[in-house]
């Protein structure tokens, strides 16, 4: 290891415990994410995954640490119940609203980005699809039939738990064995391509009606759900990598499938450290698309959904997100999201405050220690909450200066300054002051504008209807009249 990167401690989902991070190959680090399957909106437990590894990513990078950073995107292969039944989500939606899969999967890509941008979560360093790694993909499920851990079955190909099982050990990661998942997996009814219920579909030969299709060895047919993520990480960061993570759900059956699926191909473990954030709750129960009770961000920054009573702003959800530890569970209400609101007003109040402060010849406050205190609970597997907390203590003492109560020296005003803008800017990733203020004051000028145009409209002020919308076009702007009112995007 350089000796100047300093390191911290990471929970390892697989060994049960907080290790010491030491990556294989420092300064480098490879840390790969499970993206999104992108047929829909992202909700609240999109944005829980997306600011947790965020964090990671800053804060490694913090630390000395050149990372890639590996977040796929999900345009295939994923049905609608589990690794192999039902049709493919995006195929589906492409189906029903008359698109190309593609278009699907573009239009609602444009959209994820959009709303990371709005959190501030940094783009990944390689954000690559399924979709344009079918080769790959075969030839890793040709490893895994070349070791002897799949067999084929009427064009497609599955992979053989209970032969894998035999040599490697399925259900480590989630902390199961294989006999107690049979007993908790539904029988098959005889009418199953597979030899038995736990495998898992490797290659899928497409049926007549399934319209994302490529050629392989064994059939015309698409990749099976998990081998993407093997196949995506391995190819981008080598056989073996650091850090792998994703959501507390994705651990079975789909990280188990990928240990599975790279053990058996490369004969051995691809990942050091895996890594998963808790979920959020909404009253207690999981939130999710298949749930029926998700709220989307865009519902979140826009107030529209009837569990809201105002909007909530991107940096209230991301501070929301954070004020948790990531492997504590979050439970969603709408008075949660108004503490958060009220919590990040006042560390706003005094970032802000801080800019101001004049310095005296002498401090009265203690400043000293908060840096390494924030670092300590930093380095301890993201402890955010604690992080928090000294940043509260540290807005009393800047909230005393700025009444007049206490004073503050030259060099510890510089000091205090460095530590903010260091966790609360840099390393929290939240937006403050003149740069939170005037991409809300944008967004509400342009919602200004386009409701005045809906009054137009109504009004059959077709003049001034139309030269809204087309001086904004011209501006660069995308207007859709929608039955609630309008979207737009620039
Ligand atoms: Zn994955």
């Amino acid at each position: 290891m350089t000796d100047n990167i300093k390191t911290m401690l990471i929970y390892n989902t697989l060994t049960r415990q907080k290790e010491e991070f030491r990556p294989l190959n420092a300064p480098h680090v490879g840390m790969y994410v499970c993206g999104p399957t992108v047929y829909g909106d992202a909700h609240l437990g999109h944005a829980r995954p997306a600011i947790t590894f965020d964090l990671l990513y800053r804060y490694l990078q913090h630390l000395g640490y050149k990372v890639r950073y590996v977040r796929n995107i999900t345009d295939v292969g994923h049905l609608e119940h589990d690794a192999d039944e039902g049709e493919d989500k995006i195929a589906k939606k492409a189906r029903l609203e008359q698109l190309e899969p593609m278009e699907v999967v573009q239009y609602y890509l444009n959209r994820y980005h959009h709303d990371m941008e709005a959190l501030n979560v940094l783009p990944p360093s390689i954000e690559p699809h399924a979709s344009g790694h079918i080769i790959e993909q075969i030839a890793f499920v040709q490893k895994i039939l070349d070791a002897g851990y799949a067999y084929i079955s009427n064009g497609s190909v599955y992979f053989d738990v209970e032969k894998y099982n035999k040599d490697f050990h399925y259900g480590k990661l989630s902390g199961r064995n294989i006999e107690d998942l049979y007993e908790t997996t539904r029988e098959l009814d005889g009418q199953s391509e597979k030899r038995r219920s736990l495998d898992f579909a490797l290659w899928k030969k497409a049926s007549p009606e399934h319209i994302m299709h490529w050629p392989s060895p064994w059939s015309e047919g698409f990749p099976g759900w998990h081998l993407e993520c093997s196949t995506m990480g391995t190819k981008y960061l080598g056989e073996t990598f650091d850090i792998h993570g994703g959501g507390m759900d994705l651990m079975f059956p789909h990280h188990e499938c990928e240990i599975a699926q790279s053990c058996a191909a490369l004969g051995h473990e691809s990942v050091h450290y895996w890594m998963h954030n808790n979920m959020i709750t909404i009253a207690g129960k999981k939130m999710g698309k298949s749930y029926g009770n998700f709220i989307t961000l865009e519902q979140f920054f826009e107030g529209k959904h009837p569990l809201l009573s105002q909007p909530f702003s991107p940096m209230t959800i991301r501070f929301f997100i954070l004020m948790a530890h990531y492997r504590s569970t979050v439970d969603f209400s709408n008075e949660a999201l108004q503490a958060a609101e009220k919590g990040l007003a006042r560390l706003t109040e005094a970032y802000e405050r801080l800019q101001k402060l004049q310095p005296a010849a002498t401090s009265t406050v203690d400043v000293q220690g908060l840096r390494e205190r924030c670092e300590e609970a930093m380095s301890d597997d993201l402890n955010t909450p604690i992080v928090i907390s000294h940043l509260f203590d540290s807005a009393k003492a800047i909230n005393s200066v700025f009444d007049g109560k206490a004073s503050i020296c030259e060099e510890d005003l510089k000091e205090l300054q460095s530590v903010w803008q260091l966790f609360v800017i840099d390393l929290l990733g939240l937006r403050m002051g003149e740069e939170q203020q005037s991409s809300e004051a944008y967004k509400g000028a342009v919602d200004l504008l386009l409701n005045m145009r809906l009054d137009a409209k109504r009004n059959k002020d077709w003049a001034t209807s139309d030269r809204i919308r087309n001086e904004l076009t011209a501006l660069g702007f995308t207007i859709k009249d929608t039955k609630d009112g309008f979207e737009w995007s620039l």
